[in-house]
């Protein structure tokens, strides 16, 4: 019987600039390891090679390829922080909360470093991200953000006003912004292959073209099913995020897939590169619905914008994205558009991720809510350090909530589409 085949990746910059990859086989046999990992994107691969570094047995089942998720489509912005900031969180669950998840809210970006230096893993991996601000009022939102990172211990905050803006990004809709000096990008799909590569050097073991089935919970431990073979594990680590359709459902009620578009221009004139973006910093914008965009290894731009809850996919995505892009750099109008693609995020209704156990031996991890590059490699690791017994940090995510999306998927969409133009106009508006 032949395994079902993989997708390809996306038609991305991403894909076509990635680094040479084997073709790892589906699984065909029935095998025994310690922790199966299900889903090869950084959620499963932080954790795989947490514990590939400690020594534990690890089996990863990837149903395409690895990185074929969100994780090898996505801006490649390492934003730190959560989708939600510290005041939110202080104001929703307290200030223990507040104190737990500050302190680990740069670890992400700190294991994407430490690994590309120790892994020597090749993802053009650039310091320094950009908050711009469209309004005073923003603007006021990010010095209240500094101020709280600060009164946290937490550094690398610098604010630009309106004289410096053209050092970092040079567009006349920002009236100023922040820099994040410890955020950066890099090439998301190949930071995936490195990690993947070093999983295998450590032991581990990864099978592509291998869907998840199902999780059969009926014997003393967990076995989980493909088409061709099953892995009967100590602990699964559940890391399908917005692409598991249907296979934990209890899990994927917590969150709504939601996609994001994103293109490439041609290879540019460096010069004009240098002039539009001189700290080759990444951006984002701090409207509701948001604008991301960077400078490629190549000399692209690569840039971001839009949503679409349920994860509908455009039929034309150059079309949606390319006036939002010439809205910020009219300079940009004669480029061509080399790649234009969509991936899929989960967002949950706090937007802050869940990371949980559905059983003593079923443990998941998911809804990053679109800030996903570095919180999915802290919460790999706490993930693995879960799995070794160190509770407290795994804990203290555990313990937030996970709120439903009122009326379910069917209405989840709707609702989340009003409540995103209920923002986008006060956004518009600028109050
Ligand atoms: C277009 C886009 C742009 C983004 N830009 C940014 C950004 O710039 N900065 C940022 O911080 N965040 C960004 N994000 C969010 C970030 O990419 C995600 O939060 C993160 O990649 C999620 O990683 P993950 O490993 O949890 O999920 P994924 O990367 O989606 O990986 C899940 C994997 O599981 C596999 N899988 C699912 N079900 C099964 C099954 N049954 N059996 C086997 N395998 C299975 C899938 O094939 C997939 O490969 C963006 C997201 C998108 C979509």
């Amino acid at each position: 019987m032949n395994a079902p085949p993989a997708q390809p990746h996306a038609p991305s910059y991403y894909a076509a600039s990635a680094q040479d990859s084997p073709d790892r086989p589906a699984l065909r046999e029935s095998v025994t390891t310690g922790v199966c990992v299900i889903g090869a994107g950084f959620t499963g691969l932080s954790a795989a090679l947490h514990l590939a570094e400690k020594g534990v047995p690890v089996t990863v089942l990837e149903a395409n390829r690895v990185g074929w998720g969100a994780s090898g489509r996505n801006g490649g912005q390492l934003v730190n922080g959560y989708s939600r900031d510290l005041d939110t969180i202080r104001e929703r669950y307290g200030k223990d909360a507040e104190t737990a998840l500050a302190s680990m809210a740069q670890e992400g970006a700190a294991i994407i470093r430490d690994r590309v230096a120790k892994y020597a893993i090749p993802c053009d991996l650039v310091d320094g991200g950009f908050h711009a601000a469209f309004t005073a009022k923003q603007m006021r939102g990010l010095e209240t953000f500094k101020r709280t990172w600060e009164a946290n211990g937490l550094g690398g905050l610098e604010m630009v006003d309106a004289a410096r803006l053209p050092q970092v990004v040079k567009t006349d809709r920002y009236v100023g912004g922040m820099i994040d000096h410890v955020g950066g990008h890099m090439h998301p799909l190949n930071y995936c292959l490195g990690s993947a590569t070093v999983v295998e050097r450590l032991g581990g073991v990864i099978h592509e073209s291998s869907p998840v089935l199902s999780i059969d919970e009926s014997g003393p431990k967990p076995v989980v099913r493909t088409a061709l073979g099953s892995v009967t594990a100590e602990t699964v680590l559940v890391c399908g995020n917005a692409y598991l359709h249907g296979v934990v459902p209890k899990v994927e009620r917590e969150f709504m897939p939601t996609s994001s578009q994103v293109l490439t221009t041609e290879p540019l004139d460096p010069a004009l590169l240098d002039d539009l973006l001189p700290a080759n910093h990444c951006v984002e914008d701090c409207n509701y619905v948001l604008d991301y965009y960077r400078r490629t290894a190549d000399n692209r731009l690569l840039y971001g914008a839009g949503i679409v809850y349920g994860a509908r996919e455009l039929a034309d995505i150059t079309a949606s994205v390319r006036p939002k892009m010439l809205k910020t750099f009219p300079e940009l109008k004669e480029a061509k558009i080399d790649f234009a693609w969509s991936g899929d995020f989960a967002l949950t209704l706090t937007r802050v991720p869940h990371i949980g156990r559905l059983s003593p031996t079923v443990w998941f991890s998911h809804g990053d809510s679109g800030h996903g590059v570095t919180t999915t490699q802290l919460l790999g690791r706490l993930l693995a350090e879960g799995l070794s017994g160190q509770m407290d940090r795994f804990d203290a995510w555990a313990a937030l909530p996970c709120l439903p999306f009122p009326g379910g998927r069917a209405l989840s969409v709707p609702l989340s589409a009003l409540g995103a133009w209920y923002y986008g106009l006060r956004d518009k508006l600028g109050i």
